[in-house]
């Protein structure tokens, strides 16, 4: 089926990625080719700026899956990869990395095109894919070994070894840089890898897999398996995987787990989140209200560590709400991702869309008191408006649950304890972040917070040396950094008699 273009789309695309998208290689990408896929299970592939069906293509079955799997399988076992000198390894992960920089105004667009996500927000997507790819590149030569003091007629040595093949499951959100935290740190050490996309964002992933094909790194170290929901569930039941790191809702990753223990495949989950920003009546203001606003408002909100709870000292509540709604207004154009001047994005889709007005609708039901900082676009699109909830009671469902859109809940606070009570009471445990310039109150307030990354006087920072995952419901295991690399080597013990 050959690609259908909006105006507004086809007058903003390279003619680089025009042509791509002539005939995108949607199939599975297994040992180093694309192949049909042997299922009927049609996916619709839909740009949310407009709601127009793009193309479609056929989701992966299980019999894909398994062929992947052997294929990833047969690709460590015989060593093209993991036996390699890591130097090796080292370039070839680099040579991708430069590649992926080399197009990154094309995968940018095909990004914004297939998330709805702004053409500026899908270049730092790129940007960070290229720097994880990168860090990790070095790492390939640098996870050092141990020698440990056991008694003196032994010598005993901890060698990290790669685990084998390793899956990763993703969402829609950040389909690059995601899927490089998995990748990226899998193939340094040696690994093998099937990545499974989301079905809502498979283009840019597709396209990865040609540029990986492009370098030395051999058929079958990447393979990639597009499909939803069954596909996913395929990969996780599939045997020969020895790693599933899966990206995603709280609900999926229970189920990724319940099916890993019936074939021990070890599992990290990073799940959703329901992140507070504290604002004290000390903070830098400014500051305050630029760094709630990024949290909230990039991506559409459909952000996992999205502050989407305002705390706010009460003494200063009203004003800061009243700035912050008149510095979302002055700065939202709502509008299609690809169309020069748009700073907000639609929601990936329609069901998403769906949801969170029905959210904000019960909010408003229950009486809290809802204001939104533009109108909708004229145009068709997945839009919703940014949007705060003040007057929240806590427990309500809009400060408890996961939105994943441009809604802010704001619930003020009296004092530093009740700020901590309020900032730790739902299920979730991703992110958080406290603004006050009194440098011991920042202290105290992040080692009350239950949360796996706290900001203080900033929000949202994203960088490769830094471990980021969740705890409670946000799920468990570092990614980034060096935490990475227990998530992708295993340490082997060997003493030697002497
Ligand atoms: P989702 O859980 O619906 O889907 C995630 C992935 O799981 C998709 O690839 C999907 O096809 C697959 N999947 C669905 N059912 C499956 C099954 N039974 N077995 C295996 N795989 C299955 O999540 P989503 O809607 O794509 O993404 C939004 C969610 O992801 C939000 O909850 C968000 O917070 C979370 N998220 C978390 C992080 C993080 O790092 N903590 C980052 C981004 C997104």
């Amino acid at each position: 089926m050959t690609t259908r273009l909006a105006p507004v789309v086809r007058d903003n695309l390279l003619a680089s990625t025009r042509a791509w998208l002539e005939k995108p290689p949607l199939e599975p990408f297994i040992g180093g080719s694309f192949r049909a896929a042997r299922s009927d299970d049609r996916i619709a592939v839909i740009d949310p700026g407009t709601g127009l069906t793009l193309t479609e293509y056929t989701a992966a079955s299980a019999q894909d899956v398994n062929d992947a799997v052997a294929a990833a399988r047969t690709a460590f076992d015989d060593g093209r990869w993991s036996e390699l000198d890591p130097e090796q390894r080292e370039s070839e992960l680099r040579l991708l990395a430069d590649l992926l920089e080399g197009t990154t105004e094309t995968v940018a667009q095909l990004e914004a095109l297939d998330t709805g996500k702004t053409l500026a927000e899908a270049r730092l997507d790129v940007d960070e894919a290229v720097a994880v790819l990168r860090y990790y590149a070095g790492w390939a030569t640098k996870a050092e070994g141990a020698v440990y003091p056991a008694p003196r007629s032994f010598l005993a040595t901890g060698t990290r070894e790669p685990l084998g093949v390793c899956a990763a499951i993703t969402p829609w959100n950040y389909p690059l840089p995601i899927l490089m935290y998995k990748l990226a740190p899998a193939l340094a050490f040696g690994n093998t890898f099937v990545a499974k996309p989301s079905e809502q964002t498979v283009l840019s992933t597709a396209y990865f897999a040609q540029l990986c094909a492009q370098t030395g790194i051999p058929d079958g170290v990447v393979n990639v398996v597009p499909g939803a929901g069954a596909t996913g569930a395929a990969l996780t039941a599939a045997e020969g995987v020895d790693k599933i790191a899966f990206t995603g809702s709280t609900r999926t990753g229970q189920s990724v787990m319940r099916a890993a223990a019936t074939t021990t495949t070890r599992v990290s989950l990073e799940l959703g989140g329901k992140s507070p920003q504290i604002v004290f009546a000390d903070a830098d203001m400014d500051a305050a209200i630029e760094g709630v606003m990024a949290g909230i408002w990039t991506n559409a909100g459909q952000v996992c560590v999205a502050g989407s709870r305002l705390l706010v000292d009460r003494r200063v509540h009203d004003e800061f709400v009243t700035e912050l709604l008149r510095r979302t207004a002055d700065m939202t154009s709502l509008g299609h991702g690809l169309a020069p001047g748009t700073t907000l994005g639609p929601l990936i889709s329609a069901k998403q869309r769906d949801h969170v007005v029905t959210l904000v609708e019960k909010a408003a039901a229950e009486g809290a008191n809802v204001q939104t900082a533009c109108s909708l676009p004229a145009e068709d699109g997945f839009f919703v408006a940014p949007t705060l909830v003040t007057g929240v009671r806590p427990g309500q469902t809009v400060e408890q649950e996961e939105v994943f859109g441009p809604v802010l809940s704001v619930l003020p606070f009296n004092d530093e304890a009740e700020a901590i009570r309020l900032a730790n009471g739902t299920a979730y445990g991703l992110a958080s972040s406290v603004w006050s310039k009194d440098v011991s109150r920042v202290h105290r307030v992040a080692r009350g917070l239950r949360a796996g990354t706290v900001w203080a006087n900033t929000y949202g920072i994203f960088h490769p040396t830094l471990p980021f995952g969740g705890v409670k419901a946000s799920g468990f295991g570092r990614e980034l950094g060096s935490a990475a690399v227990d998530h992708y080597t295993e340490l082997k013990t060997t003493v030697i008699g002497l």
